[in-house]
């Protein structure tokens, strides 16, 4: 029997029952007022388990970080990340276009960057140069394949920019897939970073909303910026309220995916036609194949089987709460006898 398994991305996942049945009955009002208690209970609630002061839900993850960008940043300014990072990468050149600052970007591994790597890229105060003003970190980092800092990794970069003046914003977009995978604990990570992007609808599977977190300041002014960008909401308590269930309901049971995705990882191992899997962390796993990675794709898309390739002969399998145990049997089973 065929099945459908779509590995594209995070992203796919549809609300569960007892998701839509919180949305179905969340208290709300006019959130530009201040008024949805819902929206300010999930801001709360987001902010409290990350030991962050205050939170601003927003639509995107999009939205959050190029938020926060803006809050750390002036015009002419520099920032520092990963030539890997999503915020130079795909979020469509938003931070020229909006916060004026240029990009300085190295060469971490599978993403993750240290502070030895950091420092030397600090612009001493010249006129000639642009004031480095800001660290971006990932975590997990998307392109790294899933890759996670460990809070002993981010302790020394949040040290140097403390050291420097520099402000640090982390772009959590799967930041429970890395505390799932490392044990760290969220509530430690606020006391690192001033401010925090958090994802809900990749893996913890709301349809909708991200939710940055920092001071009490920092947010006053965010609040401010998410207006101008058209980021106000009304009666947004609906998606808030699939937010709060989605941090009661479906941040445990990340490790599954994480386990699923193992299984790929070792099963795509075993294969001939895969020359290379990168080392699986959380809940992707990137691997190479040894023909065009387009031809792998159509041979997997008639057998019900979406995926999405990130190179030439590079392929991209994203494991969610849609997923489940029979559909990575079935695909193993693909994968095995049908190559
Ligand atoms: C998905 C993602 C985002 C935000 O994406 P939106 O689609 O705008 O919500 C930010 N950072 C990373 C690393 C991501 O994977």
């Amino acid at each position: 029997m065929q099945l459908t398994v779509d590995l594209r991305s995070d992203t796919v996942t549809k609300p569960t029952p007892g998701m839509l049945e919180a949305m179905w009955s969340a208290k709300v009002g006019d959130d530009v007022f201040g008024e949805d208690e819902t929206v300010n209970a999930l801001e709360q609630k987001a902010a409290a388990i990350f030991g962050m002061e205050a939170g601003l839900f927003c639509p995107s993850g999009t939205m959050t970080n190029q938020i926060a960008i803006k809050c750390f940043t002036q015009p002419l300014d520099e920032l520092i990340a990963d030539q890997t990072a999503h915020v130079y990468r795909y979020e469509g050149g938003g931070i020229a276009f909006n916060s004026g600052v240029s990009t300085r970007l190295l060469n971490g591994y599978r993403g993750i960057i240290t502070a030895e790597m950091i420092e030397p890229e600090i612009n001493a105060e010249n006129i000639h140069f642009p004031h480095t003003s800001l660290v971006v970190l990932e975590n997990t980092v998307n392109k790294g394949g899933g890759s996670c800092y460990t809070l002993a990794d981010i302790k020394p970069i949040a040290e140097l920019c403390k050291a420097k003046g520099l402000k640090l914003h982390l772009d959590g977009a799967r930041i429970f897939n890395a505390l799932s995978h490392t044990g760290d604990k969220a509530a430690d990570y606020g006391q690192y970073f001033k401010g925090i992007s958090v994802c809900l609808s990749k893996g913890l599977g709301a349809p909708v909303g991200s939710v940055l977190l920092a001071d009490k300041e920092i947010i006053k002014y965010a609040r401010r910026i998410r207006k101008v960008l058209g980021g106000g909401m009304r009666q947004a308590g609906f998606l808030a309220a699939a937010g709060i269930y989605a941090l009661d309901h479906h941040v445990e049971r990340l490790k599954v995916d994480h386990s699923h995705a193992r299984i790929l990882g070792e099963e795509l191992g075993k294969l001939d036609w895969v020359s290379n899997v990168l080392p699986v962390e959380t809940n992707i796993v990137l691997f190479d194949t040894v023909q065009p990675a387009k031809e792998v794709l159509a041979k997997l898309a008639a057998h019900g089987i979406k995926a999405g390739d990130t190179d030439k002969h590079r392929i991209r399998f994203v494991t969610h709460l849609d997923v489940h145990a029979e559909q990575i049997e079935y695909l193993v089973k693909i994968l095995r006898d049908e190559f």
